[in-house]
């Protein structure tokens, strides 16, 4: 299969500067740039992609351009599935505390049974075998009509099965331990690789 890891936040030529999420790790309430998002998701769609080549995969890493044009550019490129990289926080206004304590990953809410709930299924067991996600993986549709709209936006438009994956929280205690260094964050990009696999595997009715 052809996989598309898309770091979303950077690249963006309207928005250069966007570094999506952050956590305050150090808890001196200034946005330090090891604290941020797009940080971190370049180091979740290596350990991805590492991943996906040693299981046979091919892999189209994506970092640059508006979202529309990038689901034009994964769709003209025929990739197999599509995945955009993000990470979630809460902080900025709330207190910490109130952050989530779940991993999540979003599907187009119009995909068959087969793509879009079954990727989404497959991603999800693996994230959930991580001993600090396990029972706090939640799959959600997503639609352009409810609180999920800014997820379904990361994928509108992509015809290969999409998802958004969100498998943690920067500013959760529980979820520091993988803010940690690049081999404490792997374990996201390889969970997230092993899921896709597992789902390509199925749909080939390999078991
Ligand atoms: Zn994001």
């Amino acid at each position: 299969m052809i996989v598309a890891l898309d770091r979303q936040h950077v690249g963006k030529p309207h928005r250069i500067d966007d570094q999506g999420a952050w956590g305050d790790f150090d808890g001196d309430g200034k946005h330090d740039v090891i604290e941020s998002e797009s940080i971190w998701t370049a180091l979740i769609s290596l350990s991805a992609e590492m991943e996906l080549r040693r299981l046979g995969h091919s892999v189209y890493p994506m970092s640059h351009g508006r979202y529309s044009q990038r689901h034009k550019d994964a769709n003209k490129v025929g990739v197999d599935v599509y995945v955009a990289l993000h990470l979630n926080s809460l902080t900025g206004g709330t207190r910490s505390g109130q952050s989530g304590n779940y991993g999540a990953v979003f599907y187009d809410g119009r995909s068959s049974r087969a793509n879009g709930p079954a990727l989404a299924d497959a991603i999800g067991a693996e994230l959930g075998k991580l001993p600090t996600l396990r029972s706090k993986v939640r799959i959600w549709p997503a639609k352009s009509t409810d609180w999920t709209s800014r997820a379904y936006s990361t994928i509108r438009g992509v015809r290969a099965p999409a998802i958004c994956y969100e498998p943690a929280f920067l500013d959760h205690e529980h979820h520091r331990v993988f803010f940690e260094n690049a081999d404490s964050v792997s374990v996201l990009g390889q969970a997230l690789a092993r899921g896709i696999h597992a789902w390509g595997q199925a749909r080939q009715g390999v078991t």
